[in-house]
C-alpha cells in the first residue's frame, strides 16, 4: 500500500515536471511571435502619495494574451524571455510603446503622472541601451521627466563601473531611476550610496508581513524607509492591500504606495479614463478612525 502511494507521488511529479518543460518549450516558440501577433499589453498600476493621495506616477506592467492559454503571467514568461534573450526584443516594444502612448497624453493635455517601466539586468547590460533609450525619446518626442526606469539589485551587481556610469547618463538625460524589490538582493550600502539613484521600493514580500505576530518584516520595512531618507531617496511600498499596511507604511515616513488596496493594474483605456478626472487622479488615504492614535 505504502509502496504504491510512494509510486504515484512519483509519476505525479514526474509528470508535472514534464508539463512544466513542454510549457516552456512551447512559450519560447510562441513568445518569438508575440509582439507580430499582437499579443501583449500594458496594464498600469497608479502609485499613491501617502500624505495626499495624489497619484504623480504608475508603473507599467506587460500582460501576455496567449492565443490557446490565456493570460500568462509575466513572473512565468519573462524569466524564459530573459533567459532566451527574447526580453530585449520585448522590452524595446515595451519601451516604445509606453513612449507612443506618453506622447499622446502629453498632446491631449491628460493630467501627466511619470510611468515607470520594469527593465531586466539582461536589457540593461546591452552595449546600445542608452542610445536605444535616447533615439526612442526622440523618435516618441516624450519627455525624459516623465519616464523612470527600475532595476532590480540584481541588475547592479554586475559590471560596477558601466553599471555607475549607464546610471549616471541617464540621470543626466532626466529619466528616474528606481530600485525594484528592495531588500531581496545583496547590493552593498556602501555600494548604493554611490549610485545616482532617486527612489527604493519595499518589496512587497516584507509589506505582506507587515502584521505578522513576528516584528521581522516590519524591521526591515523601517529599515528599508530610515536607509532611504538618510541616503535623501524617496521609498515606494509595493503590494499595499490592507489599512493596516498603508497606517503603518504612513506613520514610518513611506512616500508612496502602491496596491490593490487602491487600484490593481488597469488597461490603458481606463486608465487613461481615470488621469482625465478633475485634477488628476486622488484616492482617500484618509484611515479610518480605529487604526490611528
Ligand atoms: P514587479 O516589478 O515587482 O511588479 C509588481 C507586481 O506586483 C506586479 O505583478 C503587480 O501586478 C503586483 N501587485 C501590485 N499590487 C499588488 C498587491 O496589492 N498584491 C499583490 N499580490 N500583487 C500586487 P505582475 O504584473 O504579475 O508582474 C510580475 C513581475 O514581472 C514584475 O514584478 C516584474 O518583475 C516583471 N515584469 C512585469 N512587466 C515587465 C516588463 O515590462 N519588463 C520586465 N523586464 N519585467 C516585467
Ligand atoms: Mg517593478
Ligand atoms: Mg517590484
Ligand atoms: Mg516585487
Amino acid at each position: 500500500q505504502a509502496k504504491e502511494q510512494g509510486k504515484n507521488k512519483y509519476q505525479v511529479f514526474h509528470t508535472g515536471m514534464n508539463m512544466q518543460s513542454y510549457r516552456s518549450f512551447i512559450m519560447q516558440n510562441d513568445l518569438r511571435k508575440a509582439i507580430e501577433r499582437n499579443e501583449f499589453e500594458l496594464v498600469y498600476q497608479p502609485r499613491v502619495n501617502v500624505v495626499t493621495g495624489k497619484v504623480e506616477s504608475a508603473e507599467v506592467l506587460l500582460r501576455w494574451h496567449h492565443p490557446s492559454w490565456g493570460s500568462v503571467s509575466p513572473n512565468e514568461f519573462i524569466p524564459i524571455a530573459e533567459q532566451t534573450g527574447l526580453i530585449v526584443k520585448i522590452g524595446d516594444w515595451v519601451l516604445r510603446t509606453v513612449c507612443q502612448q506618453v506622447k499622446r497624453w502629453q498632446e491631449n493635455d491628460y493630467n501627466l503622472v511619470r510611468i515607470a517601466i520594469n527593465f531586466s539586468a539582461r536589457q540593461f547590460m546591452q552595449k546600445d541601451f542608452l542610445s536605444n533609450i535616447e533615439r526612442i525619446l526622440e523618435e516618441t518626442g516624450v519627455a525624459a521627466h516623465l519616464l523612470e526606469i527600475e532595476l532590480t539589485e540584481s541588475a547592479l551587481l554586475e559590471n560596477e563601473d558601466f553599471v555607475i556610469n549607464a546610471l549616471h547618463r541617464l540621470r543626466e538625460i532626466g529619466i528616474m531611476i528606481s530600485i525594484d524589490d528592495f531588500g531581496t538582493g545583496y547590493s552593498s550600502l556602501q555600494y548604493l550610496s554611490r549610485l545616482p539613484i532617486n527612489i527604493l521600493k519595499i518589496d512587497r514580500s516584507f509589506v505582506q508581513g507587515i502584521m505578522d505576530k513576528s516584528s521581522e518584516n516590519r524591521s526591515i520595512t523601517t529599515a528599508v524607509i530610515s536607509l532611504a531618507k538618510s541616503l535623501r531617496l524617496s521609498v515606494i511600498a509595493e503590494g499595499v492591500e490592507t489599512k493596516q499596511q498603508l497606517e503603518f507604511l504612513g506613520l514610518h515616513g513611506c512616500d508612496e504606495v502602491q496596491g490593490y488596496l487602491f487600484c490593481k493594474p488597469v488597461p490603458q483605456q481606463r486608465f487613461e479614463e481615470m488621469m482625465l478626472q478633475g485634477n488628476g487622479m486622488v484616492f482617500d488615504v484618509k484611515l479610518q478612525q480605529e487604526y490611528k492614535e
